[in-house]
């Protein structure tokens, strides 16, 4: 193996990557060495971008619109990845939404759309996936530290829907484990991005939330999942990791 490089030659798919996290996991997976592919719904723009700081880094990037409420979007980018690059060894389920709000004004748009973009599109594309990936293939979901501690009152259709995950990950670790494919999760704590900026009106309870004190990074939550990804993890699987500064302690 090449230590700088562990993914070398490998292809990774990481859902919901024009911004924030999984831009972030998009762009560290390919300083690792896997050409990556990524969904987007709304952004092509930030996507293309993204694309090409993949290229900068002398991998192949690819980015598809799939709206991750629509399964079989989701099928036909996970297909459609492993078509154009000939393999998929990784795929990482980040795409998510953020539903917050007095339990009373709850929708049942909202209720559907949360569990589709977290929950259903997770699992039909681990379904697709697994048509596709080899021994030693990943699959690693983003959750939150939400599905894991709900420490204050208007999250409970994302805590729900984001610890759907959890079982998901246990079960499809018995699923896929006779096969050499590992199945992860990674919880990031408030993390710095568009979902949830560091000077919007919460950040400061936030931060006081926290053991460290401070926000987490993209780049600190696609550590995590680099990890998950590489050959150091091989016997890791069925498990999560909190990226949370401590919030859960
Ligand atoms: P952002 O809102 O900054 O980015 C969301 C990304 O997901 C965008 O690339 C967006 O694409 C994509 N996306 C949203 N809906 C869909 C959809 N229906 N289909 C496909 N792509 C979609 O969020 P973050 O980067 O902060 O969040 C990434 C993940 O991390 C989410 O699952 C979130 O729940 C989780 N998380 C975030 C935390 C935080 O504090 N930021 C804390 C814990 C977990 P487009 O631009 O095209 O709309």
């Amino acid at each position: 193996m090449n230590e700088r490089m562990p993914l070398q030659g490998k292809v990774a798919l990481v859902t919901g990557a024009s911004r924030g996290i999984g831009a972030a996991i998009a762009v560290r997976l390919a300083q690792d060495g896997a050409d990556v592919a990524l969904t987007f719904a709304t952004s092509p723009g930030p996507a293309a971008e993204v694309v090409r700081e993949i290229e900068a880094l002398g991998r192949r990037g690819l980015a598809l619109h799939a709206d991750s409420a629509d399964p079989a979007a989701v099928v036909r980018a996970v297909d459609a990845v492993a078509e154009r690059f000939g393999r998929l060894d990784i795929l990482v389920n980040n795409a998510g939404v953020f539903p917050t709000g007095p339990l009373e004004e709850v929708t049942l748009e909202q209720i559907d759309l949360a569990l589709a973009v977290h929950a259903r599109a997770a699992f039909v594309g681990a379904q697709a996936a697994a048509r596709h990936l080899p021994k030693g293939g990943r699959i690693i979901s983003i959750g939150s530290q939400l599905a894991e501690r709900v420490p204050r009152p208007g999250v409970t259709l994302y805590a729900m829907s984001k610890a759907a995950l959890l079982g998901f990950t246990r079960g499809l670790a018995r699923d896929l484990g006779p096969r050499g494919i590992t199945v992860n999760l990674v919880h990031p704590g408030s993390t710095d991005t568009d979902m949830n900026p560091a000077t919007g009106a919460r950040a400061d309870a936030q931060r006081a939330a926290s053991a460290l004190g401070r926000y987490s990074s993209a780049q600190e939550v696609a550590a995590a999942v680099a990890y998950f990804a590489s050959p150091d993890a091989d016997n890791v699987t069925g498990t999560s990791l909190l990226v949370d500064g401590g919030t859960s302690a």
